[in-house]
């Protein structure tokens, strides 16, 4: 992909579970990270972040010259998806759970009967079970997990140990931009 300017779209959310609690984009053009409110939002942002990156703009009534919404810090812990993963289909559920350890974030889909899928064979299973489903295919299902950032991660969280305290944070950045 082209050498865009870096821009990112994250989210987080707050929990007592280890999963993520709020969502947030950063602007591809002041980097100020906004918040964004709903996992349905994110996602439909994430599913074409490449082409459709996100701007202060984009929300009602901000602009760039607004202060940001939060700051990427280690107050919260930030976990950074990849762009353009596909949007979760109507019924679905898409979950992520950090581990205790924080080492990494498990992704599964909750059926619409309930039932909790970890791999996309279990996917096509379900759908071919499940014909009513129809239009629905196993590509619209992404089981990739996002990136812990570790430089977010408290020190004293290493190893099996309460978490229920520490918030967590989901985040998209569009190409990979490691240092
Ligand atoms: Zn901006």
């Amino acid at each position: 992909m082209a050498e865009n300017p870096k821009s990112s779209n994250s989210r987080k959310r707050q929990s007592g579970n280890n999963s993520v609690i709020v969502y947030a984009a950063q602007c591809g053009e002041c980097f100020k990270w906004r918040v964004i409110p709903t996992q349905e939002e994110f996602e439909d942002m994430r599913s074409k972040f490449i082409e459709d990156p996100f701007f202060c703009n984009k929300k009602a009534n901000v602009s760039c010259e607004d202060p940001a919404d939060i700051e990427y810090d280690a107050t919260r812990v930030w976990v950074i998806d990849k762009p353009n993963l596909p949007k979760t289909p109507p019924g679905f559920q898409r979950e992520l759970v950090l581990r205790r350890d924080f080492s990494k974030m498990d992704t599964y889909y909750i059926t619409p009967s309930g039932t909790r899928v970890r791999a996309p064979s279990s996917v096509a299973s379900f759908l071919e079970a499940n014909p009513e489903c129809k239009g629905v295919s196993v590509s619209d299902f992404s089981f990739t997990p996002p990136k812990v950032m570790d430089d977010t991660v408290p020190e004293n969280v290493k190893g099996p140990g309460p978490s229920s305290a520490n918030k967590k944070m989901k985040a998209l950045r569009e190409g990979d931009d490691d240092v």
